[in-house]
């Protein structure tokens, strides 16, 4: 899970980390008393999405009155923001953070990732900051700082010392650097977030270290031990058909194809999405539906697959270890008969009892296409779709 800047700015602060000033607004008027309140001569008003890149895109500017936050602000409620973070059809902008401007002598890029390799969590740094980390690995790969942390005794001060160095931080500022650096760790280990990203973490003109962008995101099998990180989910910056499947206990990730996968497990749901695109189709969806499979939760996966308007075919996959083929038969026609499915629907069982599953199938009086194999059903389930659509657009011919 994703949290907003000024969210995590707040998580962060708690842990120590320095960041500005900063309040909260839902519309432009209420942005511009905020900066009267705090005071000072400028401000930054920053749209919160949840995605980077903001910048660059107009989500960010700097304003020195109260007109100019209302003119920056106007421009940017209601509307959405697309970085090169968002895809095309960007994130909806409904909150903005208003902070007093710094005076910014440099910009270091600092992040907390989780590091497969090594199975640590690793903090990758780098002096040339503000740029995104991509493009620093691609243009200044040398400027990167790298270093592990040893899970048993934590982020040690002299490693912070040794990365504040190679950063070329000035000696005055060091301990800054190493309460920055240690809040940080405090905050992704304790919260269990899977990364923090400081981009940019700013030296300023009259020497503070502080935090001036803050993002974080939270491991979802985690969250029920943080109330308090669960809360500050919101949901009008997520894929509405994926925030819609983790209300519903489904694992499920939109993707750009027309062919609906329903699948029980995530590594079939991979080996489904890998056969379908081997037999020439495109996958609409990832979508695990758990151990399961009882009729309820294969009629909310139909539901949830057939929401997204771009699915011509369904693919059924599942496989019956602890479970029963006949169970899940029986599950499919009810869901089938539960909900209005006008696109073709190729249905694979594997399993115990298999036979009985697959008689009840072929014995429902319902247009389910059969298959045995994975391989087979891919194909069928493409086969399908391109006949489908055929027929589709003859119709729109005639
Ligand atoms: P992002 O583009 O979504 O990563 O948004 P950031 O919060 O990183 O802001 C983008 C850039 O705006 C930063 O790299 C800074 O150069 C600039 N910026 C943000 N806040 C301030 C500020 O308080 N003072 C000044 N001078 N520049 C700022
Ligand atoms: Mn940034």
């Amino acid at each position: 899970m994703d949290i907003h800047e000024y969210q995590a700015k707040e998580v962060l602060s708690n842990f120590g980390v320095t960041v500005p000033d900063g309040a909260l607004a839902y519309s432009p008027e209420q942005a511009a008393y905020r900066a009267r309140e705090m005071g000072g001569e400028r401000w930054v008003v920053k749209a919160q999405v949840h995605a980077g890149g903001r910048g660059k895109a107009g989500g960010v500017k700097v304003c020195d009155s109260d007109a100019a936050i209302q003119e920056a602000t106007e421009g940017m409620f209601g509307k959405k923001l697309v970085t090169h973070q968002t895809g095309p059809e960007g994130k909806g902008i409904y909150r903005v953070y208003v902070e007093a401007a710094v005076p910014i002598d440099r910009e270091i890029y600092l992040g907390f990732v989780l590091d497969r390799t090594t199975q640590r969590v690793m903090i990758v740094a780098s002096a040339e900051g503000g740029m995104e980390i991509e493009d620093i690995s691609a243009n200044r790969p040398d400027s990167i700082v790298r270093a592990t942390v040893e899970p048993a005794v934590g982020l040690r001060e002299f490693q912070c010392r040794q990365i504040a160095f190679k950063l070329g931080v000035e000696a005055t500022l060091v301990q800054q650097m190493v309460r920055t650096l240690q809040g940080c760790y405090r905050a992704f280990t304790e919260l269990d977030a899977t990364m923090v990203e400081v981009n940019p973490l700013v030296i300023t003109s009259d020497n503070r270290v502080i935090a001036l962008d803050a993002k974080m995101t939270f491991d979802d099998n985690a969250l029920f031990r943080h109330p308090q990180i669960s809360e500050l989910r919101d949901k009008s910056q997520e894929d509405p058909r994926e925030s819609r499947a983790a209300d519903r206990g489904l694992s499920y990730v939109g993707l750009e194809g027309n062919i609906g996968c329903i699948v029980n497990g995530a590594g079939l749901a991979m080996a489904t999405m890998d056969t379908i695109k081997l037999a020439g189709g495109e996958p609409a969806n990832f979508l695990d539906i758990g151990g399961g499979a009882t009729p309820e939760r294969v009629a909310k996966a139909f539901r949830l697959v057939l929401s997204d308007k771009n699915v011509q075919a369904i693919l059924v996959n599942i496989f019956a270890g602890i479970n029963r083929c006949d169970w899940v038969a029986e599950g499919v026609i009810q869901a089938l008969k539960e909900v209005q499915v006008d696109v073709p629907v190729v249905v694979r069982l594997a399993g115990n009892n298999v036979e009985a599953g697959q008689k009840i199938l072929a014995q429902s009086g319902l247009p389910i296409i059969r298959a045995t194999t994975l391989q087979e059903a891919a194909e069928r389930t493409v086969g399908a779709w391109q006949s489908d659509a055929s027929q589709t657009t003859l119709k729109a011919v005639s």
